[in-house]
């Protein structure tokens, strides 16, 4: 008999903008209601169809000490590093990057078919793997294994695990489970989750039933603890259900460094204006 997670705080996302003047909605980190969620420190939903809300992206940029999770809807991100990675990635691919002891890279959305719409999720990285050599896990659209719902529905598994499905993206620190889940109106979907790993759940569109809320498109909950999440669409319905384990260090947090102490902080600084990333 599982343990349903109830919705212990909801919230929305709130307008703002990075980037060379890039519009987004800030939906998880400083300054939003939600806040942070260990290990989860940001999210973000960026799309419009107006290029001009975009059109400079995000150009040349440092990381360190935590990984970032690139997830397009619609549209590409052409992105490239100092390290002389690049690629696009494309509507319904993911992008996990461990940025560990440091990139510069830029990250460019293009519309495809007028359409430019993603998430980007920031995970926080441990203490030990913080200076770890960076990394990227670039996943194309068909290299996210999907699950079939046998009521209707279907779960894109984009890490973890569900319904014995391993998710595309693996050897991440935090066990995460990022599951991209479409449901029909009347559809339903029963998720497992570790107890006492930190877990929400974002509508992208439509409304869904979860812990006895209705919830609508552009709502974050934050779920409390149990062993299954469950979910009824009430309309046709997307949501990103995310779960991770807690890593309970102190964080010390400057633009894109995110680190244990002030000092490294001050180290990173120092780090990447003299070129050592
Ligand atoms: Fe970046």
């Amino acid at each position: 008999m599982s343990t349903l997670r109830s919705v212990v705080s909801t919230a929305r996302g709130r307008a703002t903008s990075d980037g060379a003047g890039v519009r987004l909605t800030r939906v998880l980190g400083h300054g939003t209601e939600a806040g942070i969620l260990d290990p989860f420190l940001m999210l973000d939903e960026f799309g419009s169809v107006k290029g001009a809300d975009y059109v400079g992206g995000f150009p040349d940029h440092p990381h360190r000490g935590m990984e970032t999770v690139t997830i397009m809807f619609d549209g590409r991100m052409r992105h490239g590093d100092n390290k002389g990675n690049g690629g696009v990635i494309g509507p319904g691919g993911v992008q996990w990057m461990t940025a560990g002891r440091g990139i510069v890279h830029s990250e460019m959305p293009e519309q495809e078919d007028g359409l430019l719409r993603g998430l980007q999720l920031w995970v926080n990285l441990p203490r030990v793997q913080k200076m770890a050599t960076p990394g990227y896990q670039n996943l194309a659209a068909e290299d996210i294994p999907e699950a079939a719902l046998p009521g209707g529905g279907r779960v894109r598994v984009i890490a973890g695990r569900f319904a014995g499905v391993a998710g595309a993206a693996g050897g991440i620190a935090a066990d995460p489970l990022l599951l991209d889940v479409h449901l029909g109106q009347g559809e339903t979907v029963e998720v497992a989750v570790p107890e006492g790993h930190t877990a929400f759940a974002y509508i992208a569109d439509g409304a869904v039933r979860l812990g006895g809320q209705d919830l609508t498109a552009g709502t974050l909950a934050v779920l409390g603890d149990g062993d299954a999440v469950a979910v009824e669409g009430t309309t046709s319905t997307r949501l990103l259900i995310a779960a991770a384990r807690p890593l309970n260090e102190p964080i010390a947090w400057h633009g894109p460094f995110v680190m244990n102490t002030q000092e490294e902080i001050r180290q990173a600084i120092r780090d990447y204006q003299e070129g050592r990333f």
